[in-house]
């Protein structure tokens, strides 16, 4: 089997596997190709890569040569048709975003495994892509805020006096919030959690923040664990809860997620226009509409001495260790894909690849995608 490695466009700095990975998918009996300059934005040379055993060579050699392509980014439209039936595509997809991408892919029988689409269940944690990138993005939103607040984080008792230590609320205790609460614990904040899901409580106490119950949350056990949508009664008491919170705090992270769904809007602007000027809130949700209400995706804005921060790419800005936890779960999934003998050995029944397949053999299969894009399809 030969895995190929592709190089990023635009502003995306990751690559999908790092010279290190590489080592351990040639002892998996795999063949590695990459584009020149594949890991350059990741400080990866392509010497590091040759040394690491893979090839080096051109964008058209490796899609064209190799059996399983491997990219952060879906591979841009017009070069689909250089693939050959039965090539493997191996990235994040987003599939409600990029319906017409994938039909394209399914008309030319390719094989899309979106990584994004990796069920979450105890077997595959070791493959699950989002929760890699969810660490780094917490982790990154509080430095993040920390650098731009314009106050202490920790308690500072010194000759000029006692400085309070900075409030952070934290909306939404997935993965990402989970580790924006350990970060601000660890960088001495206040820590104060919201989140529908009363599972999270007992987490959020372990790492120190306080979890702030709201009455009356709808959970839903067939949901898999993901937050559903809430009753109007429930979203007013939380509403003005987080407003009370909010006009405390110093600054806000912002996690909150439905998946399939546009995010929650926990935040609206007469809350902003209550918050103290010099706040902070980082938006994780802005690319799935924000919990802010004057989030703006990809910007940075200032509304009434209060700075909101739209961002969802911070792993990107993480690069190297972001690749290193994506090659890594990639290689994976890789293994359950790869026979003894480093052949491809593809079986659409095993749970994880049936559930990551948006498109194999010209038909849909993921059952996710099914009923994301309304596929009536058995
Ligand atoms: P996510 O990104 O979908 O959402 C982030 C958080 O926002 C969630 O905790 C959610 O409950 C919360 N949220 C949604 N609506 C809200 C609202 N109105 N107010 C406040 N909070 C709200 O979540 P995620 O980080 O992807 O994790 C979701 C679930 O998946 C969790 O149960 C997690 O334990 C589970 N998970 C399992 C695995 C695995 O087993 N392999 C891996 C990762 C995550």
């Amino acid at each position: 089997m030969i895995v190929g490695i592709l190089k990023e466009s635009g502003t995306e700095k990751r690559v999908a596997m790092l010279p290190g990975e590489v080592s351990a998918l040639k002892r998996l009996g795999a063949e590695v190709i990459a584009e020149n300059g594949a890991g350059e934005r990741a400080f990866a040379s392509d010497d590091d890569y040759r040394a690491a055993g893979a090839v080096i060579t051109s964008r058209k050699e490796v899609i064209e040569k190799a059996s399983a392509l491997l990219s952060v980014d879906h591979l841009p439209e017009p070069e689909l048709p250089l693939c050959n039936e039965g090539k493997i595509l191996c990235s994040v997809l987003n599939p409600v975003e990029n319906v017409e991408w994938l039909e394209k892919a399914r008309s030319l029988k390719l094989t899309v495994l979106a990584l994004d689409l990796i069920p979450r269940t105890t077997r595959a944690q070791s493959m699950d892509i989002l929760s890699s990138m969810a660490t780094v993005s917490g982790y990154k939103a509080v430095l993040h805020a920390a650098s731009v607040s314009p106050k202490f984080f920790p308690m500072f008792m010194s000759a000029a006096g006692t400085i309070k230590p900075s409030r952070v609320l934290i909306l939404g205790a997935g993965v990402a919030g989970l580790q924006a609460i350990a970060v601000a614990r660890k960088l001495g904040a206040v820590v104060e959690v919201f989140d529908v899901r009363s599972a999270v409580k007992e987490e959020v106490k372990s790492l120190g923040g306080k979890f702030i119950e709201v009455e009356g949350a709808k959970e839903d056990a067939a949901a898999g664990g993901y937050a559903v949508e809430q009753t109007e009664e429930f979203r007013k008491k939380q509403q003005e809860l987080i407003q009370q919170r909010a006009i405390a705090a110093d600054v806000v992270i912002a996690t909150a997620q439905i998946p399939g769904k546009k995010a929650p809007l926990l935040i609206f602007k007469e809350t902003v226009k209550k918050m103290k000027p010099g706040s902070i809130i980082v938006d994780l949700a802005a690319s799935t509409g924000g919990n802010c209400e004057l989030t703006e995706n990809g910007k940075t804005i200032v509304a009434g001495g209060v700075t909101i921060i739209g961002k969802s790419d911070y792993p990107s800005d993480m690069p190297a260790d972001a690749s290193k936890m994506f090659g890594s779960n990639i290689i994976n999934l890789l293994k359950i894909m790869i026979s003894k003998e480093g052949n491809l050995a593809l079986d659409m029944q095993d749970e994880i690849i049936n559930g990551t397949a948006a498109v194999h053999g010209g038909e849909y299969i993921s059952q996710r995608v099914k009923q994301m894009l309304n596929i009536k399809q058995t």
